[in-house]
């Protein structure tokens, strides 16, 4: 289906030609009817499937019919990186509609503070935030609500991890009653639909690949015990070299650091990204990996969410994810949209029940391979023995393939972002506000 054939506005079509995109993607096809139609949604997709353009276009396409320069849209997410770029997105689709936003996110200086005051008493007509800024200001008494229209839940499921159930129904408690409401959401467990029930009016559901990576994304696992990881990286990646673009998930900080010190000794050029860096550091990363220069870059979850960077090649998992929906979020990372992806898991013999989890989880069998024997020895698939930790239970608890850490609302939200507007020619037209100088804290 055409944009053009979903009945939007004319300077959205052109924006939308501008972007590039030919057609609507499987979610926009079947969200964009049911939003401009006015009714409630909850939508099941993942990052990658175009989920954001699906609840931006028709938004958008109704604010420029109306004209009412007043605060008609909320859009509440959970991390500042998905804040800045719907925020972007927002500008880009919106260059030839003269409709204004915001991203409110916290971790900023008093003046950014100031600024997103300003935006949020004087009719910003989309507000894009994350749920423990917003409540700092609501809490101050200014924030003007009252013509709030829309409000968009984007990933609920991550929210309502990070502990924000009840600031997400703070925040509704200051909107109007008679309003759209739009949820997206990866995952529906029990708890998002406890919060749709309580949320949404008589809404309409739309799913798309419920918690499955792209098509487009080729994936592979090697059986390999730690000490041999670090040299199939050195020999994955000599393998691979007409790719530029790898990213290589690992779970903690230090292993972030010997990765990038392996590989720089190898004369990679790579970049290590963990919650050690402060925003701009991250960005000025993720702007060189953009551009080419930094070929290979080495993140904790840091990365997995949120932040778009076309064309990636590679990604590696250097461990596996302690939950599904982090792997498929990981390698959502490749093949964005229409473009394909390798992703490659190192899988130890400790981390083969949870992988299994995260096959079925995703309902494929992932090919498994053995390690060169230059390299060493691969442990055999066998995904029914679990850790044991010193108290003889697994790792994983109860739950292996869902083992995140508990919501803490005072923690930091990982991201970084480097969202340096993604379409070049388009120049903003009104100030937006969101300042990427913003150290890494919500609350
Ligand atoms: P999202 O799922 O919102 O994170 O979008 C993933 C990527 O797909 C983003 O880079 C979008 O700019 C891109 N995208 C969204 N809609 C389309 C479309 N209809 N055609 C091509 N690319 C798209």
């Amino acid at each position: 289906m055409t944009f053009q054939e979903l009945g939007l506005h004319e300077s959205l079509l052109e924006a939308i030609s501008y972007m590039g995109f030919e057609k609507a993607t499987p979610i926009q096809e079947q969200t964009m009817p049911i939003i401009l139609n006015g009714d409630d949604l909850i939508a099941c997709a993942q990052t990658g499937t175009g989920k954001t353009a699906a609840f931006l276009l028709p938004i958008l396409h109704k604010l420029a019919s109306k004209n009412s320069h007043k605060t008609s849209t909320l859009i509440v997410v959970p991390t500042r990186e998905l804040a800045l770029q719907i925020d972007q997105e927002i500008q880009g689709f919106s260059y030839f509609l003269g409709i204004n936003s915001i991203a409110i996110y916290g971790g900023g200086d008093g003046a950014d503070f100031d600024q997103q005051r300003k935006a949020l008493s004087s009719n910003t007509e989309i507000i894009v935030a994350t749920p423990g800024k917003l409540i700092s200001h609501l809490n101050l008494g200014y924030v003007k609500f009252d013509h709030v229209e829309h409000l968009i839940l984007d990933e609920a499921d991550r929210m309502l991890d990070m502990g924000f159930y009840e600031d997400i129904q703070k925040i509704i408690s200051h909107l109007p009653n008679k309003r759209q409401n739009l949820m997206f959401s990866a995952t529906m467990p029990p708890k998002i639909r406890e919060l749709a029930s309580k949320t949404l009016v008589n809404p309409k559901q739309v799913s798309i690949a419920i918690s499955k990576p792209s098509e487009g994304v080729l994936q592979a696992a090697y059986l390999v015990e730690d000490p041999h990881k670090p040299a199939l990286i050195r020999h994955l990646l000599r393998d691979k070299p007409n790719y530029s673009r790898i990213i290589i998930f690992s779970s903690t900080k230090r292993q972030v650091n010997e990765i990038v010190r392996t590989l720089s000794g190898e004369n990679y050029t790579v970049e290590g990204i963990s919650s050690d860096l402060d925003q701009k550091e991250r960005e000025e990363i993720i702007n060189r990996f953009r551009s080419n220069k930094t070929r290979v870059v080495v993140a904790t979850d840091v990365l997995s969410r949120g932040v778009d960077i076309k064309e990636i090649n590679l990604v590696i998992n250097f461990n596996v994810p302690g939950d599904g929906e982090d792997y498929v979020h990981r390698i959502g990372r490749t093949a964005r949209a229409d473009s394909t992806g390798v992703a490659i898991t190192l899988v130890n013999s400790d981390e083969m029940f949870d992988f299994h989890q995260i096959e079925k989880l995703i309902e494929k069998d992932i090919t498994k391979q053995k390690i060169p024997t230059q390299i060493g020895i691969s442990p055999e698939w066998n995904p029914t023995r679990r850790k044991q930790n010193n108290f003889g239970r697994s790792k994983s608890g109860s739950k292996p393939a869902n083992n995140r850490p508990k919501p803490n609302n005072n923690a930091k939200p990982q991201g970084s972002s480097g969202d340096k507007p993604k379409k070049k020619f388009f120049k903003k037209k009104k100030t937006s506000g969101t300042s990427p100088n913003a150290s890494n804290t919500d609350k």
